[in-house]
């Protein structure tokens, strides 16, 4: 059972994150005012940044080398978030490379202006297909987003297979591939040295999770991720989740027993040859209400599962 205990915490953090992340997945933002957002800088571990402003949170390694982040936002927030690291007054050398936990606009948005600017785009293969051609994001029912093909100075220069290591600011941070997660591009970034993680969207904090089933994700490969990288990272590491507030093990611990209890109830719906409609009206996730969101409620959850357990993808495009 879910632990209520953490419920008004939970809320919180789903309603500061609610409008970006929505606005940001389902409109990839288009109509958004980025004029009014500031961007939030939290010291995390040593030489390890986390910075906050619309869209998926940041981390960004700052030292003697220059900058190295991960995700970037939003264009339009390119230069504030230029403008917050240099405020750090650690480093005046630029950021040399951008390393994409996934392909969605939320966290690859700011690419071309980072790129126009000098930086090296990094990611998985599949991010880079998925940017170049555009596609349907969703989770195979009812939450369906258009997304268009993206310019060239948006698509990463380097790209890995299965991981990749960046050697900057004496420390080895790496890109760790985890398929068909939240997306089949997903990559989760280890910074060792600082025992810091950023768990991409495999990991958020607004509720249940988008699983971007249209684009190759599930719920089984987010629970497998999850529950690898928390086994074998220290129990101290700093997690920095792809939306919501700087995060612990325990947290993510809970998120993928959630995923797991969830999954079970809806998979005996399916044992049962129970519709979606029928899980709906029946509420079978109803003991796991308090991770229903505004983005993803308890019927798109049930919609994602099904889908996903299933292997009814929707509109799905498979790039290998
Ligand atoms: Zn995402």
């Amino acid at each position: 059972m879910p632990n209520r205990n953490t419920a008004p915490q939970l809320i919180t953090t789903a309603a500061v994150f609610l409008a970006s992340v929505a606005l940001a997945v389902v409109t990839c933002a288009q109509n958004q005012d980025f004029s009014k957002v500031e961007i939030k800088v939290t010291k995390v571990s040593g030489n390890i940044y986390m910075l906050q402003g619309a869209g998926g949170n940041i981390a960004a390694s700052v030292g003697e080398d220059g900058i190295v982040i991960v995700d970037d936002q939003f264009a339009p927030l390119a230069d504030k978030i230029q403008a917050a690291l240099k405020n750090l007054g650690v480093t005046d050398k630029p950021v040399r490379f951008v390393i994409n936990t996934h392909y969605h606009g939320d966290h690859t948005g700011g690419n071309a202006p980072f790129t126009n600017t000098g930086s090296t785009v990094i990611a998985q293969d599949n991010v880079r297909k998925r940017l170049e051609s555009g596609g349907t994001a969703g989770n195979g029912g009812s939450l369906k987003m258009e997304m268009k093909p993206a310019d060239k100075a948006a698509l990463p220069v380097i790209t890995f297979e299965r991981d990749v290591t960046v050697h900057l600011n004496g420390e080895d941070i790496r890109a760790l591939h985890f398929p068909a997660g939240h997306t089949d591009g997903d990559a989760v970034i280890f910074f060792p040295k600082n025992n810091v993680v950023h768990m991409g969207d495999d990991f958020v904090r607004y509720g249940f999770p988008f699983i971007d089933v249209a684009s190759g994700g599930s719920v089984q490969g987010m629970i497998a991720a999850m529950d690898k990288v928390s086994t074998e990272l220290p129990r101290d590491v700093k997690v920095i989740p792809g939306h919501g507030e700087l995060s612990n093990l325990d947290d993510v611990r809970a998120f993928v027993q959630m995923l797991k209890e969830t999954s079970a109830a809806v998979q005996k719906g399916i044992d049962q040859h129970k519709s979606v409609e029928q899980m709906k009206q029946e509420k079978v996730l109803e003991p796991w209400k308090k991770w229903s969101g505004e983005f993803i409620d308890s019927d798109k959850f049930i919609e994602t599962l099904d889908n996903s357990l299933t292997n009814h993808p929707g509109d799905f495009m498979k790039h290998n």
